[in-house]
Order: C-alpha cells, then structure tokens, then sequence
C-alpha cells in the first residue's frame, strides 16, 4: 500500500480515509511486526514542531492520522488535503467491529482502574464476541513500568490501545515497542473516557463544523492554556507556506 501523506511543520501525515486506515491496520497484523499509529491533533504536531525529541517519536512512528480539523484545515490549505479526520475514539470504535470479526486480541492500558473497568465492559456489552485479552490503568509509577510491560507481552495482543494521554503513550509505545512486539500499537489520548461514558463527545454537529476543540473547551475550560496551542499551530503553518513562498520567487 502506498502511504501519501502531507508534511504539516516537519511531520508527515497520511491522507488516508478511515476505510484505507483500517485496511492498512488489517494487512500490519497479518504481518505481525509491531507498528507504532499516532493519531496526531494541532496540539500534537506543534510540539513535535517546538521539540526535537517528540519530533523524533513522531518521525518513527509507522502512521500518523489527522485526528484533529486543525491538522484537516492545515493540509488543505498546502494544497494536498485529507478527506477525513481519522481520531482514536473513531478508530478504535471501528478496530472493535474489524477485531471481533477477526478474532484479534485487544489490549486497553490508560485512564484510572475505574475508567479502564467500566470502558472495558461497555465495549464488552456491545461487542461480546471481543477479546480484550489484558487491561491496566495509566496511573503507575516508574518502577512499575516493567511490570506493565511484562503483563502486556504475558497476554500477546494484536491491538495496544494506550490512552495514556500526549506525550506519555507516544513515549511508553516507542520506548516498549520491540519488548511488545505488539503488531499495531496506537496512541488513543482520552478515549476510554468517552467509552466509559465520564466523558462526552462533541454533539454530531459540532463534530461536523469542525468545533470539537470549542466543545472540551467548554466543557474543561482549565485546558484553555494546552488550547492555545491550536491558533499557534495556524499560525505558524501560515507562516511556513508563506516564507517558502518568498524564498521561491
Ligand atoms: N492518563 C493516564 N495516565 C497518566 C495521565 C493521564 O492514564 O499518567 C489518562 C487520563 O486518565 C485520560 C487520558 O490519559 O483518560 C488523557 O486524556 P486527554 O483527553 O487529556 O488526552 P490528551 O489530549 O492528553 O491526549
């Protein structure tokens, strides 16, 4: 499969549909060698802009999706646009369906014991033909990290979800990907919350408009500062085309 993607300030993401991303996934666990998704927002790829060890995770990592309208808007305005937004809630939600038709095993590591729990038996309430094969909340220390790891290759699943949140999950999957061996490990931010239902999702239409940003702006109003990231990210993308430009002519 050939990978297009976009370079949007030095990261290079796919302009790929969810369809092509499921299929792409579907082909990496067929393969079994451990593939590393990130599902990449504004907020994402201005810090792999701003700092050159996350540019570097970035840059290794096998997939990086538009998880954000920013990063839509972004690619559309370098002229090479991105059909879908490819979030990890919309992703996973979809490898539920793919992972139980196939009979691959799922692996959820993130969120507190009882955010994991009650995520874990929803999607088990909708999907009972499922296999989550291990589950660990996000909230251990240091030293406890091997024991995390070893409790991931004890089980061997298909799928990590690492809903660790940014930059945390991008580091642990990078740092662990060759013990895992896990073939497709991904990035999923505050996903369980959603499936635990102790957070909600923008409204349909908000979503469509592109305002998911304004809605967990509203609804946590203390993210405000790790927001401001989103204009920055605009600007400097703008600022990015427009000195190439110059320099051209
Ligand atoms: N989290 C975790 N361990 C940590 C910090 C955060 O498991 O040490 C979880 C947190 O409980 C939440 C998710 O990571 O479920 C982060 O959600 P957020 O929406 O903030 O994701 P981000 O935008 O940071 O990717």
């Amino acid at each position: 499969m050939n990978l297009e993607t976009v370079s949007i300030l030095g990261s290079k993401v796919a302009r790929m549909s969810m369809e092509e991303v499921l299929e792409w996934i579907r082909m990496m666990v067929e393969q079994g060698k451990p593939r590393h998704i990130v599902t990449a927002n504004a907020e994402i790829i201005y810090k792999a802009y701003m700092e050159k060890d996350f540019h570097a995770i970035l840059g290794n990592a096998d997939l990086v999706t538009a998880d954000g309208s920013g990063v839509v808007l972004a690619a559309r305005f370098l002229g090479a646009p991105i059909s879908e937004r490819v979030t990890g809630i919309d992703l996973s939600e979809r490898i539920f369906s793919l992972a139980e038709e196939k009979g691959w095993g799922l692996y959820f590591l993130g969120g507190t014991q009882e955010v994991v729990e009650k995520a874990v038996l929803n999607v088990l309430s909708k999907h009972t033909r499922l296999r989550i094969v291990g589950y660990h909340h996000g909230y251990y220390s240091q030293e406890e990290t091997s024991e995390v790891v070893a409790n991931i290759e004890g089980v061997k699943p298909d799928i990590l979800l690492a809903a660790l949140g940014f930059p945390k999950q991008e580091e642990f999957i990078q740092e662990n990907i060759k013990p895992l061996q896990v073939p497709i490990s991904i990035g999923v931010g505050g996903t369980f919350d959603i499936l635990a239902g102790t957070a909600k999702r923008a409204p349909f239409l908000m979503r469509r408009l592109g305002l998911e940003w304004l809605y967990r702006l509203l609804c946590q109003p203390s993210r405000w500062q790790r927001m401001l990231a989103l204009p920055k990210f605009l600007i400097a993308v703008l600022w990015n085309k427009l000195r190439r430009k110059n320099s051209s002519n």
